[in-house]
């Protein structure tokens, strides 16, 4: 940093007036910049798009202005509608958060043309990262290091061949206007180049509507690192140092973490250094992020740099204690920066990004209804998350559920958290890539710190869902046994089969169906238990409550469940959604044998214990009402009388007064009324 600029309290910056935040975002980051602008005690406007009309960003701003339909081109990328709903609510600032607006220069320009204050950079830093082979060019002319490549105007394949030729293969052809991993391709050799190059010109005019290329050499087995930059916009610029980014699926991360676990103290240093002075190549204003890739030897080189607030900036947030987007606000006041010996390190921190995705589908973005949705929490847990239980993940934009992060005296105790606070995050509605970050969790290299940016694709070459067989056969049991406890709450008897023969219960029958397995389940209410037979396994299972989590024991093993029951009554088969710690299945459920006449249908009473029957009041042909006594049973000492459940004519009698009988025995059947003719 240079000496001019140390002095920051005297900078004549004049102060701006920032009193409500319109947030220009969606989700967990429209959240995460109103919680601080709550904490500063600044109002909050939210905009919505009519896909988001529901979600906690909207119910939990001051004031939430709808400004389109769901598509983003139609609402969240709309500046006028953006500008309009400032001006209608009378905020003074708006804050992009990531994605959408964010890096968009003109946008910018146009907040702060209608008098407002754009919470982030200058529009000419936008403009010079904007494009890679610019941003390229800027850096190494300042002594940051770029990877070995080509960035120049000659677009020819010809010129190409030859650059690639120079660098050596393999070369990675990135859109110039890239971002997002859109456009990149890897070329093994020179005779796939032609064709490589094509591809990507038509993938970057079709998403940047630019197609210049660049060619960097393609590093094998790096490390993705980056730098926090915090600037003033006058020329100071500090750093907060490093996030690891390697963990990553399609050129896009996954799991974030700081610090790196690949950096001595030195290279921290060096580093952050270059990140530093590529803020000052641009008089940075406000939270940047310069990224780097890091070789296998410890070299590193600039990659580009992010104009806006990460979506890992938790992490650094965690190990500093610092408030970034607090610093966002007050640089874009005028305030000054702290000093750079004011900003320390404390611990390892992990942010893990759960998103409504298939990794074993390659990835492929999952919609639906979050029928289930249970995120952790805990001392040193930090949970951003943009939805909730209820909530729709729709098509319209990116699939990130929540960002579950966390901190750890060390890096050992910072994953055993993290893999604690998976266990206790669970999705029902969606298939998540849960699963799959807590296979990266326990794997060996990843406990080493060998994590690059090849490591899924080295590890886990073919991902595939772990078989969960016998876990959904417990959960089946589980579902089984709350439906039925749930009945006996609301105090209905179990119906009788039609046709029956002896006259011991021989259980409810039922068929329940997960996404990959159907179980034949046949069930029986025992005393102090329920058994539940399936695939030639008999379960016990014993309910203990049944509050919002179901405390159940299956075969003496006792856990939390959680049971979700679908809303939907009308449903021509009911789901319901199971939880437990090692994750949810999404059960259909149809009765086993369709009764195809109602007059089989009857019902009756059962002894829900063992016990003595003291008295019978009704007899073969009787007509009874509903809550009619059939039977009195003396049982644990106490008497219990079994009435009638509905309307009805008694077809049978199957016990006698001062007669013991057994749980489940069926004591009593009626007809129901309607089928007496
Ligand atoms: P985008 O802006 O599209 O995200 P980046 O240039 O930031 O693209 O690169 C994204 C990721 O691609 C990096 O984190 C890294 O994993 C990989 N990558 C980029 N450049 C190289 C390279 N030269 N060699 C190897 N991997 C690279």
């Amino acid at each position: 940093m240079s000496a001019q600029h140390t002095d920051q309290s005297t900078s004549p910056v004049a102060p701006r007036r920032i009193t409500k935040v319109l947030v220009a975002n969606r989700g967990e980051i429209a959240l995460r910049v109103m919680r601080t602008c709550r904490a500063l005690g600044l109002s909050t406007v939210a905009v919505y798009s009519d896909a988001d009309a529901h979600l906690p960003h909207v119910a939990r701003a001051d004031e939430a202005i709808r400004i389109g339909p769901a598509p983003a081109a139609d609402s969240y990328l709309k500046v006028e509608a953006i500008l309009e709903a400032a001006r209608r609510t009378g905020a003074d600032a708006i804050h992009p958060g990531y994605g959408f607006l964010s890096e968009n220069a003109d946008f910018a320009e146009q907040v702060e043309a209608s008098g407002l204050t754009f919470i982030g950079p200058r529009p000419a830093s936008m403009r010079a990262m904007g494009n890679k082979a610019a941003a390229r060019q800027l850096m190494a002319a300042r002594g940051v290091p770029v990877v070995p490549g080509y960035d120049g105007t000659d677009q020819t394949d010809a010129r190409f061949a030859a650059e690639a030729a120079r660098v050596g293969y393999p070369v990675l052809v990135k859109a110039a206007a890239g971002g997002g991993g859109k456009g990149m391709a890897i070329v093994a050799a020179a005779d796939a180049l032609p064709a490589a190059l094509a591809q990507a010109r038509r993938l970057a005019r079709a998403a940047f509507g630019d197609d210049r290329l660049l060619l960097e050499k393609y590093l094998l087995g790096p490390r993705h690192v980056e730098v926090q930059i915090l600037g003033d916009g006058e020329g100071r610029v500090l750093h907060i140092f490093e996030r690891e980014c390697s963990i990553q699926r399609r050129f896009q991360k996954i799991i974030e973490e700081t610090p790196s676990p690949a950096l001595d103290g030195d290279q921290r240093a060096a580093l952050c250094a270059a990140g530093v002075a590529a803020g000052e190549a641009l008089a940075y204003r406000g939270a940047g992020t310069v990224e780097f890739i890091l070789d296998a030897e410890g070299a590193f080189y600039f990659l580009e740099v992010n104009t806006r607030l990460q979506v890992e900036h938790p992490v650094t947030e965690l190990v500093t204690g610092l408030d970034l987007v607090a610093w966002q606000i007050r640089v874009a006041r005028g305030e000054p920066l702290p000093t750079q010996a004011a900003i320390q390190t404390h611990g390892h921190a992990l942010e893990c990004r759960l998103y409504a995705e298939d990794p074993a589908r390659d990835f492929l973005p999952s919609t639906g209804h979050l029928a289930l949705l249970e995120l952790p929490e805990g001392p040193h847990v930090r949970v951003d998350a943009g939805v909730a239980e209820g909530s729709e993940v729709s098509v319209y934009y990116d699939p990130l559920l929540a960002k579950v992060a966390v901190w750890g005296a060390d890096r050992g105790e910072a994953i055993d958290r993290m893999v604690g606070a998976l266990r206790r995050t669970r999705v029902g509605g969606v298939t998540t890539n849960r699963a799959l970050l807590q296979a990266v969790l326990a794997h060996p290299a990843f406990a080493q710190g060998a994590t690059t940016t090849g490591f899924l694709g080295q590890h886990f070459p073919a991902w595939a869902h772990p078989d969960e067989t016998e876990a959904e056969l417990r959960r089946a049991a589980v579902v089984v046994v709350h439906r039925a406890l749930l009945r006996r709450q609301a105090g209905h008897l179990p119906t009788l089969p039609g046709g029956f023969r002896n006259n011991l219960w021989r259980g409810q029958v039922e068929s329940v169906s997960s996404d990959t397995n159907t179980f034949e389940i046949e069930y029986f209410d025992r005393v102090d238990h329920h058994e539940v037979r399936c695939s030639g396994r008999t379960l016990r299972v014993r309910g203990v409550t049944t509050e919002t989590r179901f405390r159940a024991e299956v075969e003496g093993h006792q856990q939390s469940y959680r049971v979700v029951v679908d809303p939907n009554p009308h449903a021509e088969s009911a789901f319901a959604w199971v939880a437990d710690a090692d994750g949810v299945t999404r059960f259909r459920r149809r009765p086993r044998f369709p009764v195809a006449d109602a007059t089989e249908e009857a019902g009756g009473c059962v002894a829900p214990m063992p016990g003595r029957v003291v008295q019978v009041p009704v007899v073969v042909d009787q007509h009874v009402t509903q809550g009619q006594v059939l039977v009195v049973l003396e049982a644990m000492k106490m008497e219990q009388a079994l009435l009638a459940p509905h309307e009805g004519r008694v077809t049978s009698v199957h016990c006698a007064a001062g007669e013991l009988v057994q749980a489940g025995a069926v004591l009593v059947v009626i007809a129901p009324a309607s089928s007496e003719a």
